[in-house]
């Protein structure tokens, strides 16, 4: 058994790898446990089909962990948001907020990987690969044990993802919310370039995003949509499921010319009851809550976790216990709070756009129209979706 760090970290992903990054730089010595070190995971296209759209609060924490700018970084500058039904549409720039970009795409693997780089780097930071197979609670103590040994720490952070085994083995409760549908994931070729602008259509089947890639014409694709669609979609030969795209996205990019291989997600969302379920344990990212991609927020949250978690560190004395009991409670009402109106407002939308009645159509469309008409409300809605705003700021 390896005993003796400050931290334990279970799952380097997005959000676990910086987690176990920050803790270092706030003085702590960590353990970080993944199954394997990550992969590459490009598509025919050379590029990684998990994509996140990076607010610039998340681009500070990335920076202030050295990782950033490094990376193959994809400013968006505009976004363009409309519906199936209505003639109403949102149109974001990032100089209306004051700003030369709205935030970054930013591809998942080498994401994780540059995280990892510097992971290895670190001097308080050990790396171990395994299966956690089960954990322990005593008082002094997390003991995790692993397919391959063991490990110990007096705080462990569960981030291991949606599927989460700390949150499993502790039989940690959750709030589930169905949101009957898939994802199909896929990037595209187009006849026009994107310009820098994401792209969201809400379609009565579920909402679509194109956002844009490191190659002028090309988008990233995320396509929200009933099991059954998805299902069909997958099937197409690439030259229908082009067209089909071009239609749904109405042609703003000019003709869909080629497609990646495409990838079916479960769009699932849920919410831990406690992101602090023992004394010495805390969840985060995704183990913790998993929110509809609609926004493109689940892992700008996950980072907000590691930013808090960061803060609350470096306010403990010198020497002194992290996983002490009561610590955390704060934290975790905090999260918890933020994490539930995010789930909320993720269904509301969903809601909102999918009903088909024509009074709500109606409202709708007139709240929208009203929102694009109105500079200081667009410009305090985009420095919310940012990071920037009292909202966020305040959480
Ligand atoms: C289609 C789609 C589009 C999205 N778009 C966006 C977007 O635009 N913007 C955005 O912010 N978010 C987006 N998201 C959400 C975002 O991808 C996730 O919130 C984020 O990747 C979660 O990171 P994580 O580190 O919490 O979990 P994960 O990335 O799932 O990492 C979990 C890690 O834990 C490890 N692990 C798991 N089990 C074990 C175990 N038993 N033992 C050891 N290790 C283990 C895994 O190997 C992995 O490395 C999207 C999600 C989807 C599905």
């Amino acid at each position: 058994m390896s005993d003796g760090f400050d931290v334990v970290v279970v799952g380097g992903g997005l959000v676990g790898a910086s987690a176990a990054l920050a803790i270092a730089h706030a003085g702590c010595s960590v353990g970080l446990v993944d199954r394997a070190r990550p992969q590459p995971s490009t598509g025919d296209f050379g590029m990684d089909i998990r994509n996140i759209a990076c607010s610039p609060a998340s681009r500070d924490l990335l920076a202030g962990l050295g990782v950033f700018p490094g990376l193959d970084a994809v400013p968006y500058r505009r976004m363009q948001v409309w519906e199936e039904r209505g003639t109403a549409a949102l149109e974001f720039d990032a100089e209306e907020a004051g700003r030369a970009e709205l935030g970054w795409i930013l591809e998942n693997a080498p994401t994780v990987a540059a995280l990892w780089a510097g992971l290895e780097r670190h001097p308080r930071v050990t790396i171990r690969l395994g299966t956690v197979t089960g954990l322990k609670c005593t008082a002094g103590q997390v003991h995790v044990a692993l397919s391959d040994g063991a490990i110990g720490a007096r705080l462990l952070v569960g981030a291991d993802g949606a599927r989460s085994v700390v949150r499993e083995l502790l039989g940690v409760a959750t709030t589930q919310l169905a949101t009957g549908q898939q994802a199909l994931a896929t990037i595209v070729r187009t006849g026009r370039p994107h310009d820098g602008t994401a792209l969201q259509r809400f379609l009565l089947d579920g909402p679509l995003a194109l956002l844009p890639s490191r190659e002028a014409s090309a988008s990233s694709v995320v396509w929200s949509q009933s099991p059954p669609e998805a299902e069909r979609r997958m099937a197409l030969a690439d030259d229908r499921f082009c067209a089909e795209l071009e239609t749904a996205i109405e042609a703003r990019l000019g003709r869909i010319l080629a497609v990646d291989r495409r990838f079916v997600f479960p769009l699932v969302q849920h919410v831990v009851d406690d992101f602090n379920p023992r004394d010495r344990v805390l969840l985060i990212g995704d183990a913790a809550r998993v929110l509809h991609p609609l926004a493109g927020l689940g892992a700008n949250v996950g980072f907000e976790d590691v930013r808090d978690l960061r803060a609350n560190l470096e306010r403990l004395p010198a020497g002194s216990d992290p996983g002490r009991a009561g610590l955390w409670r704060t934290f975790a009402r905090r999260r918890r709070v933020r994490a539930r109106l995010m789930v909320a407002a993720m269904a509301g939308f969903r809601y909102a756009y999918a009903e088909g009645s024509p009074t709500l159509s109606w409202l709708r469309n007139g709240a929208v129209g009203w929102i694009n008409g109105n500079a200081t409300v667009k410009r305090q809605i985009i420095r919310e979706a940012l990071g920037l705003g009292p909202l966020a700021a305040a959480w």
